[in-house]
């Protein structure tokens, strides 16, 4: 079989991989991305978090972002029962980036795509990695184009950025079953033409369900009038409220008199989809001349829209260690990137536990006014700062989130 070398291979071009590709560019690695599908294609992970320009910046892309004439982000806000609050991110405690953007997950990729071109990466569309080994000399990936025809490539390091594919988790038997139960969503875009001047376009919208917690939903404002809309629950619960997705998700939306009352006058321009058992985690995030990024490593929940800034802080991660290992010095991948890593998810999962269990939409309704400090901390994890080890939530997340629902009951 016909073998090409290259200093990093990268499965998949969303956005781990292509922020890894450009990262491992500018700092002059030859890079190949492997990507299976043609883009512009659709993806789901539409709202991002400040958090993640920082990476954008890093990876020489943040330009191109901030030329796409994205939805501008500032906050989150929340509703129950007619009541509504929000998070407003640049009320944080962390420093960096205050804002972000609400995106079209087709035009975002192909631009972070393009770009990591522009800088020398060797992006191939349309070929699917299908084998892989790795040991102390490198790794090799095989693919196969849309021909059937396979070929070769040999590189110093491999990088899995394929997301829910999880190529190198199926393909060396990583995969290790989620903590977190089984949970379906049900999602479409729709042209919104909302008048409301009350409704807040610059933050996304989450919306618990009157009658079980479980089930949420989001409204994420997009520009140009569209808006991307989804429920999220129980798989159950959400299999019951209909007899096919369109279904369910308007019976679930119909359950909420506010977003009835948004979405009136919407029209649906594309057609309701949905995506279940997504939550995944594996039993290593790297081995010999490899290292999962992203999804390919570890889901936990979409409800802090925290998947792309997780997916941009490993490529971030990994691609310093790489470069500094290509570079003959020594790292340690497990103290370097797995533990620095789980710093942030570990952060971002005791949050979703904690609004699961109904404590922290406790604390986001409730908190009062004396808790400053405390809801700036919040309110930079929620903007993904969670690897920022001067806040309290980060060094101690479940302790905190206990400590924050107490002071909130009073
Ligand atoms: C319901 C839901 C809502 C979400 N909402 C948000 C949100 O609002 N904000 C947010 O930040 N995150 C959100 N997420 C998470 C977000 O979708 C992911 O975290 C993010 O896309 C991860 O990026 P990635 O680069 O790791 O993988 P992906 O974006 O999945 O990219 C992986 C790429 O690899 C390619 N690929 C797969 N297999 C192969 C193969 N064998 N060979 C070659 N290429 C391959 C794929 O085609 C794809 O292009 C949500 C997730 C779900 C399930």
């Amino acid at each position: 079989m016909h073998t090409t070398k290259t200093d990093v291979v990268i499965i998949g071009a969303g956005p781990a991989g292509s922020v890894a590709a450009a990262l491992l560019a500018q700092k002059g690695w030859s890079v190949e991305v492997v990507e299976r599908t043609h883009f512009p294609r659709f993806s789901i992970g539409e709202s991002l978090l400040p958090q993640s320009m920082t990476f954008l910046e890093e990876a020489g892309l943040l330009d191109d972002v901030d030329a796409a004439n994205f939805q501008f982000k500032d906050g989150a806000a929340f509703h129950l029962n007619g009541v509504e609050t929000s998070i407003y991110f640049p009320n944080k405690s962390a420093r960096g980036p205050s804002t972000t953007y609400q995106i079209r997950r087709e035009v975002f990729d192909t631009i972070l795509a393009k770009g990591a071109a522009k800088k020398g990466a060797n992006v191939v569309f349309g070929e699917e990695v299908v084998a892989f080994e790795s040991d102390d000399a490198g790794a090799t990936v095989t693919v196969r184009n849309e021909q059937g025809g396979e070929r070769n490539i040999h590189a110093r390091f491999a990088l899995d950025a394929s997301g829910f594919g999880r190529v190198l988790s199926r393909l060396l038997k990583l995969e290790l079953p989620s903590n977190f139960p089984d949970r379906r969503s049900v999602f479409c875009h729709v042209k919104d033409n909302i008048s409301d001047d009350t409704f807040d376009r610059n933050k996304i919208l989450i919306t618990i369900n009157p009658n079980n917690p479980e089930i949420w939903y989001w409204h994420i404002p997009l520009a140009e009038g569209l808006s991307s809309i989804g429920a999220v629950g129980p798989s159950d619960a959400i299999l019951a409220a209909g007899a096919t997705d369109h279904e369910r998700l308007w019976s679930l939306l119909g359950e909420v008199p506010r977003l009835t009352q948004l979405l009136e006058h919407a029209t649906i321009v594309r057609p309701v989809n949905t995506i279940a058992g997504y939550a995944c985690k594996v039993s290593s995030l790297v081995g010999p001349n490899y290292a999962l990024l992203g999804n390919a490593a570890e889901f936990l929940d979409p409800v802090f829209s925290s998947g792309v800034t997780i997916a941009l802080k490993s490529a971030s991660l990994a691609c310093d260690l790489i470069d500094r290992s290509l570079r003959g010095e020594s790292v340690n991948w497990n103290t370097e990137f797995v533990d620095e890593l789980y710093v942030g998810i570990e952060t971002f999962r005791a949050c979703v536990e904690t609004w699961y269990t109904g404590r922290l939409q406790r604390i986001i309704f409730n908190r009062p006014e004396q808790m400053t400090d405390a809801v700036r901390m919040l309110t930079s994890v929620l903007a993904g700062y969670a690897w920022d080890r001067d806040n309290a939530i980060v060094r101690e997340p479940q302790r905190m989130l206990r400590l924050l629902d107490e002071l909130s009951a009073r």
